[in-house]
């Protein structure tokens, strides 16, 4: 089987996203099961190769139980590689799916057990200035049924100069208005996507639909905002809508969101 840098032999090929392809590695120092992004970087620059690395650096340095761990990065045969945590449960737009597809639903408890977990890795980043800047229900993972968020900044890291560009490369569904009116990317962007991600886990859908791309663009800017189901939470709708206020002055930040009572509750307990 292939050796990856002399420590990581490929279990198996998991995938293959935006910017390369994901294999499931045996590290033959520790015996673990990891994963590797390997991403070709013959489009690079030097000087991008060197941010990402410094890049990669930083993210190195984040802890927290709710965000996938990132272990190292390095250059190898011409390729960016990225070895993080392997979160054995998938991601969350295949656990959405496949709750759709057996006509179940969420537990609400589970819901609010996981959005808490999602705010408490936000809220960690944030208060080191770092925005994770991709947040969708691809990007966060399960690992022993517990939430795990993943690919920080990995877009960053890779996407060179033009940030708009590489928006519109990914996902629409969890732009916020101020990205789509070509205002900058800031921590209440943030919550926005966490907000379509709340609305996905209890209604196992997005937010923000539509046909192509100018509607759902259209949905985001100007469509109404969809509410939650009557059956949650009137705490959870009202943090909820309090997410997705267009304008991000008025949007509640992460801080604000785990100071709502109904909120505090469950993540004391
Ligand atoms: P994208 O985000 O564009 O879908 P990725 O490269 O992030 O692409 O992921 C590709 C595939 O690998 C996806 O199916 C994803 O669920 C899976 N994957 C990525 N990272 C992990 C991880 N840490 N643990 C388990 N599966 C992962
Ligand atoms: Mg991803």
């Amino acid at each position: 089987a292939r050796v990856i840098a002399n420590r990581y032999r490929v279990v198996r090929k998991i995938g293959s996203g935006n910017f390369g392809v994901v294999f499931l590695v045996n590290d033959l120092n520790t015996e673990e099961l990891k994963v590797l992004k390997e991403i070709d970087i013959g489009n690079l620059q030097p000087d991008e190769t060197i941010d990402a690395a410094k890049e990669a650096n930083l993210l190195s340095s984040l802890n927290h139980p709710h965000i996938v761990r990132f272990y190292e990065s390095f250059v190898s045969d011409g390729s960016f590689c990225i070895v993080t945590e392997y979160c054995e449960g998938g991601d969350l737009d295949e656990k959405i799916k496949s709750i759709r597809k057996s006509s179940t639903t969420l537990d609400e408890t589970l819901i609010v057990t996981w959005f808490i977990q999602l705010l408490s890795a936000v809220q960690y980043i944030h208060k080191r200035r770092i925005l994770h800047r991709d947040l969708k229900a691809r990007n966060i993972f399960l690992r022993n049924n517990v939430i795990k968020v993943g690919d920080f900044g990995i877009s960053r890291v890779l996407s060179g100069t033009s940030d708009f560009a590489t928006t519109f490369a990914g996902t629409p569904y969890y732009m916020s208005p101020e990205v789509l009116d070509h205002n900058a990317y800031n921590s209440k962007s943030d919550v926005w996507a966490l907000a379509c991600i709340l609305y996905e886990l209890c209604c196992l859908r997005h937010a923000f639909e539509g046909q192509n791309l100018l509607n759902v663009m259209r949905a985001i800017l100007e469509g109404e905002i969809p509410e939650l189901p009557s059956i949650y939470h009137t705490e959870l709708r009202r943090v909820y809508l309090g997410m997705l206020q267009r304008d991000p002055k008025q949007r509640f930040s992460i801080s604000e969101v785990l100071q709502n009572p109904f909120i505090c509750y469950h993540a004391r307990v």
